[in-house]
């Protein structure tokens, strides 16, 4: 049985051609860190680490790349700007689709005196940009801060974030963009689109490793640090420096992922992001068309392809989504997500809670026979009735 593999929202797999190449190459090749020592080795690794970000920063349109800070990944980015940012009494407004990397450090939040506006989407996971504005400036105070998932991970629904962005530039809001789910895959130019503050995963739709990812922040923001440490410089005092990157970074910088996520952007300017964005779409649509087709197939989000970004949430009716994705991998090799996905209020939002949803999540390096396979074995499963309840084991498969 060949193993088809559905879960590129959670990370994608396999990655770009050349990543893991390039991983190897700064642990066998390079070795030394960036920064740290006058070295032959440190600065070459200090040259390649500029570059990298160089990089980055043309990739997503930032004309300075100080202004991207490395980070483990999305969750690390956004606690940075929350918690780098925000002060006791402001107030920040939110959707009902964020991920749990959103609501759990905005509960925390909570404790300190930051009070959090959720604003619920519609049934398709869709959020008002005219509500959002109206919660931000009608309150009690002005809102300091927007913070938006750019793509739902649970029903890949897209978000307003241009019409988010004009306004929020406007009225002096802050707005912290939760790009986990489009980067790489939606356009995305800070500058053009007024984006201060953007969270990115280097392990998802930029083909990257694991542990790697960045927060860009807007020239004229100086965020306090997460981890305070050694960056390598003015070592004598005991402040972390002013300057960004090196006041965000503290500690031995990941350069081998950061070297394999270089090679994951540069397969995708290669490849031609129209063209990333096209061959996706293209079995998006393939996937929701069939599944339209098929009786007891709930769709979740707004159903066209064009409005999904990379990932689609269905259930069979009178089944546990739990046993349908256990189902999909013991007899069809087909690895998808199911649950929750670390979006509970999404679910809420979209009548899924709290057994969640079967979720299909393409990747770029799947074809359209695996989409035809794929709804095969849903046809199959949604005929065949048999309830098994296989909650515990499928749950300690799928921790996220
Ligand atoms: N936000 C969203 C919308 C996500 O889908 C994810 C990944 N599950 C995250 C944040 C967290 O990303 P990371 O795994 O890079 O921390």
């Amino acid at each position: 049985m060949a193993l088809i593999y559905l879960d590129n929202a959670a990370t994608s797999v396999p990655k770009a051609p050349g990543v893991g190449r390039a991983v190897a190459e700064v642990i066998d090749q390079l070795g030394a860190s960036p920064g740290r020592g006058g070295h032959r080795l440190a600065l070459e690794a200090g040259r390649l680490l500029l570059e990298i970000r160089e990089s980055v920063a043309d990739f997503f349109g930032s004309s300075d790349a100080s202004r991207i800070i490395f980070t483990s990944g999305a969750t690390e980015a956004i606690n940075l700007a929350l918690f780098g940012l925000l002060q006791p009494g402001d107030r920040v407004i939110t959707s009902s689709m964020e991920h749990n990397a959103v609501l759990r450090p905005l509960h925390a939040l909570q404790e300190r005196g930051i009070e959090t506006v959720r604003i619920t989407a519609d049934a398709s996971g869709r959020v008002s940009a005219e509500e959002i504005r109206a919660a931000a400036i009608q309150g009690p105070r002005r809102a300091r801060m927007v913070v938006l998932t750019h793509a739902a991970n649970v029903t890949g629904t897209i978000q307003p974030i241009e019409e988010v962005a004009e306004w929020c530039r406007q009225e002096g809001v802050l707005l912290l963009v939760d790009a986990a789910q489009s980067a790489g895959l939606l356009p995305i130019d800070v500058e053009a689109m007024g984006i201060d503050l953007l969270a990115v995963p280097g392990h998802k739709n930029l083909l990257g490793p694991a542990g790697t990812g960045f927060l860009y922040v807007r020239p004229g923001l100086q965020p306090t640090p997460l981890n305070y440490g050694g960056t390598g410089g003015d070592s004598a005092s005991p402040l972390p420096p002013e300057e960004l990157p090196e006041r965000l970074e503290s500690g031995t910088i990941n350069l081998p992922g950061l070297a394999g996520l270089r090679a994951g952007l540069q397969y995708l300017e290669t490849r031609g992001r129209q063209e990333v964005r096209r061959h996706k779409t293209a079995l998006l649509d393939q996937l929701l068309n069939g599944m339209k087709h098929l009786e007891g197939v709930r769709i979740y989000g707004p159903g066209e392809a064009t409005r999904h970004a990379g990932v689609v949430s269905i259930n069979l009716a009178g089944r546990d989504p739990a046993e349908v994705g256990f189902r999909l991998d013991a007899d069809y090799g087909i690895c998808v997500r199911t649950g929750l996905h670390c979006a509970p209020e999404a679910h809420r939002t979209i009548g899924s809670f709290p057994d969640g949803t079967v979720r299909i999540s393409p990747g770029l390096f799947n074809t359209s026979e695996d989409i035809e396979i794929l709804l095969r074995a849903i046809s199959e499963l949604s005929k065949n009735q048999t309830r098994v309840h296989l909650k515990s084991s499928i749950n300690a498969r799928s921790p996220m």
